[in-house]
C-alpha cells in the first residue's frame, strides 16, 4: 500500500486543509510502512513545494501547466500517478469532491467522504465518516484495491514531521475544456472554509446596515463572517458567506450564530463546529438545542457588550 495525496493549492500556496491531508497521510504511512507522495497542479514555486516535506511528504510531483480548477484534467493527472494498490487522500473541498468522484468511478476505487478518523489497522481499512448533515457517524470499510479518503476539514491536526523531500516538475499539458475568464478574490478576508472562528448572522439583524457590529466582533476575534441563506438571498451579504445545506459546509473551532433561528438546513452546514454559541431573543429558537452555549437576548445589546469585553481582554 502506498499513499498519494492531492495537494490542492490556492493562489500558488498550500493552505491549512492541504497540510492536514499531508499530516494525515504521514501518520497513516507509518502504519503501512510506506512513503507519502503528493501531487499538485497549477503554478507553485519551489519553496512552497518543498514546504510539504516539513509535514511528511517524501515526494512532491508538480504539474504547473494543469489548470487546477479543471476537475477532469486534474483527475486524469492523478490517475496517471496512481499505483497498483494505493490510498488516495483529499481534503473535502469543492474541487476535491469533483476530482475524487471521477477517479473513484474510473479506477473502481472505494470513496469515503467527510472522513473524521485515522485508519488504525493496516489489514482492515476502516474509517469513521460524518453523515446525515453531521448528525450521524458511520463506520466504513474499504474493500477495493485502491481506496480514496476525502478528509473533513479541521478534523485532523497539522503536525510538523520533517522528511527529505524529492521534487519533480512535469510540464505535461492537457487540452482543457474550460477557460478561466477572470477571478474575483476576497483579498484580505479570512477564508470561511478555513477559519478557526466564524461569526455568523441571520435575519434577526433586520437590515444590512446592522452588520457593522458583526464585522467588528469578527475582526477582534480574527474570525471569518458568515450568514444564513435568506440574508444572502435578499442581498444583505454576499453569497460567498452563505452557510448551510445549500451553501458552504464549515467546521470551525468556534461558531457564533447571531439572530439565526437554527433551521435544519442551516445546521446542516455548521453542525461540525466544535463549539457553537447562539445569541437569540427567542428562547424557543431551535438553535439552542444544538448550541453548546446560548445567550437569550437582543443581539443589539449583547453583541456590543461582547465587543467591549473582548477589547478589554485584548488590552489587558
Ligand atoms: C431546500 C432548502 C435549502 C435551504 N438551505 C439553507 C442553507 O443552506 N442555509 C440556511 O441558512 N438556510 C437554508 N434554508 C432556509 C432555512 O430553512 C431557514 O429559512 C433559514 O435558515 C432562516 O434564516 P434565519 O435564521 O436568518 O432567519 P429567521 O428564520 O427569520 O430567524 C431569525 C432569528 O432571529 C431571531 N431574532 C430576531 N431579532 C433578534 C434580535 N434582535 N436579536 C437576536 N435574535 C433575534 C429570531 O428569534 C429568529 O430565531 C433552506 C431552505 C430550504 C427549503
Amino acid at each position: 500500500m502506498s499513499i498519494l495525496v492531492y495537494a490542492e493549492s490556492w493562489e500558488g500556496k498550500f493552505r491549512k486543509n492541504t497540510l492536514e491531508a499531508i499530516s494525515y497521510a504521514k501518520k497513516t504511512s507509518s502504519l503501512f510502512q510506506t512513503d507519502v507522495k503528493a501531487v499538485t497542479c497549477g503554478i507553485i514555486d519551489n519553496n512552497e513545494l518543498e514546504r510539504l516535506g516539513e509535514f511528511g511528504a517524501n515526494k512532491v510531483v508538480s504539474y504547473p501547466n494543469i489548470i487546477k480548477s479543471d476537475g477532469k484534467a486534474v483527475a486524469s493527472i492523478l490517475q496517471q500517478e496512481v499505483e497498483e494498490s494505493q490510498l488516495i487522500i483529499f481534503s473535502n473541498t469543492f474541487n476535491a469532491k469533483i476530482i475524487a468522484s471521477r477517479i473513484s468511478s474510473k479506477l473502481k476505487a472505494g470513496l469515503v467522504t467527510n472522513v473524521i478518523s485515522y485508519i488504525t489497522n493496516s489489514s482492515d481499512i476502516c474509517v469513521k465518516k460524518q453523515s446525515f448533515s453531521s448528525k450521524a457517524i458511520e463506520t466504513v470499510r474499504l474493500k477495493s484495491k485502491i481506496g480514496i479518503l476525502s478528509l473533513s476539514p479541521n478534523a485532523f491536526e497539522i503536525k510538523n514531521d520533517s522528511v527529505d523531500v524529492v521534487i519533480e516538475v512535469k510540464d505535461q499539458k492537457i487540452d482543457s475544456e474550460i477557460i478561466i475568464l477572470g477571478k474575483d478574490i476576497n483579498k484580505g478576508k479570512i477564508s470561511l472554509s478555513e477559519a478557526e472562528i466564524v461569526v455568523s448572522a441571520g435575519r434577526g439583524l433586520k437590515a444590512p446596515e446592522n452588520w457593522g457590529m458583526v464585522e467588528e466582533l469578527a475582526e477582534i476575534l480574527g474570525a471569518a463572517t458568515a450568514c444564513s441563506k435568506p440574508v444572502s438571498d435578499i442581498g444583505w451579504r454576499p453569497h460567498s458567506e452563505h452557510v448551510g445545506q445549500t451553501g458552504k459546509a464549515i467546521a470551525p473551532n468556534l461558531y457564533i450564530a447571531i439572530g439565526i433561528s437554527g433551521a435544519i438546513q442551516h445546521l446542516a452546514g455548521v453542525n461540525s463546529s466544535k463549539v457553537m454559541v447562539v445569541i437569540n431573543t427567542d428562547p424557543e429558537a431551535p438553535f439552542f438545542k444544538a448550541a453548546d452555549y446560548g445567550i437569550i437576548g437582543d443581539a443589539f445589546e449583547v453583541v456590543p457588550k461582547l465587543i467591549e469585553e473582548f477589547k478589554n481582554l485584548k488590552d489587558n
